[in-house]
């Protein structure tokens, strides 16, 4: 099992304390890690053997895409983004999954080029520090703004 179907998992359970909204291809849910605040991310409800967007039906291929876009916009305006950055990797899981970060100038400080570039020019270990991750009150409370935020999109 991959890490993203054990997050479904939880929130097929009720215990995935990250757990937004659930549309027809996929969840949407918080990041684990706000450094890039309002961080979310988009997960394609199926794994088996997909692990292209290509891999999927026309029609399915084109929800998923809309229900990502809208995803985006509604995590834009929740969290007041300058630009949305959209990214669909898979090297370490290869579930389908939309990592969607709000970004705003200075984000990265002086990494990258000359503050500039994509959120992995970021060093991870950053990144990824334990002093990024949203204390109880405040997931519940970016919860609830997204939430808000895809019901008036949806
Ligand atoms: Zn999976």
């Amino acid at each position: 099992m991959c890490l993203i179907c054990d997050r479904i998992e939880m929130i097929k359970n009720g215990i995935n304390p990250y757990f937004v909204k659930e549309l027809e291809t996929g969840y949407v849910v918080i990041g684990d890690h706000q450094h890039f605040y309002g961080y979310s991310l988009f997960l394609y409800k199926h794994h088996e053997n997909i692990t292209e967007l290509f891999q999927l039906e026309r029609e399915e291929k084109l929800k998923f895409l809309e229900e990502m876009s809208l995803v985006a916009e509604a995590t834009s305006k929740a969290f007041g983004a300058e630009k949305m950055n959209y990214e669909l990797l898979g090297m370490g899981d290869a579930h389908l999954h939309w990592h969607l970060n709000p970004r705003r100038k200075g984000d990265i400080g002086n990494y990258g080029n000359n503050g500039a570039g994509p959120v992995w020019w970021y060093p991870m270990e950053k990144m990824y520090s334990d002093d990024n991750r949203p204390s109880a009150e405040k997931l519940e409370s970016m919860k609830e703004k997204l939430r808000i935020e895809l019901e008036k999109l949806i």
